[in-house]
């Protein structure tokens, strides 16, 4: 279980490069930070020390309370919910969400089950019903796009989508897995082909058709689920986008996902801060040999590569979150930014358990979570394998 911020651990951030591109939204996220200290890490003191995953409705309460106070959802306009900050600010929230250690300060943010930019192409009416309720942080839903035979390549869909027989409503067919929250979704956004074209289609809680198969328990946080779809029958109505939605699922999915990646990116920069400052604190106090062992230099070297690639990827993340701001981000950018940052992550947490020998690898200390906490982070929003091939087509290559 993460803790808040050890005594030990000293952040390594004052007057760091990225400190300039962090000055614009200080105040905002000092807000954030003192909701996570004040309200979330009491919260988390609470929770036994090896519960991977808080129970669900203590998580509703945080994501209802963190859309009242302004930062869930945060840059969806205020006509929706949200409080249309920039997307820069709400990536600097994430960040700090990782920062903090606090393992309940995640779910204070917009994530897999918050609302989803497939849901912006809605109609009008869809965006009140279904994207509004997700903004408030009152709904939760769930995205069933990955099939057994559709990961990566995931628009080589097999899961259809037909007229009924009046031709008044589709039926779905197939089969999705590794699917987030489909155990507690108010809805599940599910693509499906209409004749060879990706579309997106609203799923409500209860419908007959729509059953959870296997379950799937992962190395750490929440389960994912299998779905089968039999006969799944809904109205007209339920194409995300109504009928100029037919087809452009796999449009509205890629132009959606730049800020998915700059965010999983942030949160990525924030853990392996955490966990830097953890491993810098315990370095300068744990003796061996006669002396602290952050004077030895393969223990410096851990730390020390640790400092340059975070403050790195850190820069990287921001500067691609400005761009978005400005109209001007290209996927390859959201793409490097993903990679080097998850990546990097995956690395330090590694070396900073390293650094905390055997007291690391107990189960309960935050680092032993983290290990088994930040490992999904090159696989969702894209492998790390994916990420290259992206940033190699925008070289020209293959
Ligand atoms: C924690 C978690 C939550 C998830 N939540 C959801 C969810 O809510 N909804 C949902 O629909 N899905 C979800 N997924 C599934 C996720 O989107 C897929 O796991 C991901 O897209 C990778 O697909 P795959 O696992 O089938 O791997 P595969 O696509 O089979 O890839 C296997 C390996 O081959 C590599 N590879 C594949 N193609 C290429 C290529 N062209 N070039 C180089 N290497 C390649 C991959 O990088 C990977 O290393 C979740 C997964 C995880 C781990």
């Amino acid at each position: 279980m993460i803790t808040a911020h050890s005594p030990a651990g000293t952040p390594v951030r004052s007057s760091s490069p990225s400190s300039v591109l962090e000055a614009e939204h200080r105040e905002l996220v000092a807000s954030f930070e003192a909701f996570i200290r004040k309200e979330l890490v009491p919260l988390a003191a609470d929770l036994p020390e090896t519960a991977d995953l808080p129970p669900a409705d203590l998580r509703d309460y945080i994501r209802r309370r963190s859309a009242r106070l302004g930062f869930y959802a945060g840059d969806y306009p205020e006509e929706l919910g949200g409080s249309g900050m920039p997307f820069s600010a709400v990536v600097l929230l994430h960040h700090a969400a990782g920062r903090s250690g606090c393992p309940l300060a995640p779910y204070a943010l917009a994530g897999s089950d918050g609302p989803s930019p497939l849901l912006r192409h809605g109609t009008e009416e869809q965006i009140q019903r279904y994207l509004v309720p997700l903004v408030r942080g009152e709904a939760v839903r769930c995205l069933a796009l990955t099939e057994p035979h559709a990961g990566s390549d995931a628009f080589h869909l097999t899961s259809t989508a037909e007229r009924d027989e009046e031709g008044r409503g589709w039926l779905l067919n197939g089969r999705k897995t590794f699917v987030s929250n489909a155990d507690r979704a108010d809805f599940t956004l599910v693509v499906a082909s209409v004749e060879g074209q990706a579309t997106a289609f609203v799923v409500e809680a209860g419908n007959p058709g729509l059953r959870i198969g296997q379950r799937y328990d992962g190395m750490s946080g929440e389960p994912l689920f299998e779905l089968l779809l039999e006969d799944v029958r809904v109205p007209d109505d339920a194409v995300i986008g109504g009928a100029d939605g037919i087809g452009s699922a796999m449009g509205s999915g890629i132009d959606s996902l730049s800020r998915g990646r700059l965010v999983v990116a942030a949160m990525c920069n924030g853990i392996a801060e955490y966990a830097l400052a953890q491993g810098v604190g315990y370095a300068r106090e744990r003796q061996a040999f006669g002396a602290r062992i952050g004077a030895y230099q393969h223990v410096q070297e851990h730390l020390v590569s640790s400092r340059a690639e975070v403050e790195a990827a850190k820069l990287l993340t921001l500067a691609c979150a400005r761009l978005v701001d400005e109209g001007t981000e290209a996927p390859e950018n959201a793409a490097l930014a993903k990679l080097t940052s998850s990546e990097t992550a995956v690395r330090v947490v590694d070396r900073a358990l390293q650094v905390h020998g055997a007291t690391g690898w107990v189960r309960g200390h935050p680092l032993e979570f983290l290990y088994r906490y930040v490992r999904m982070m090159t696989i969702i929003e894209g492998t790390s394998e994916i990420q290259k091939v992206i940033i190699a087509r925008a070289m020209g290559l293959g």
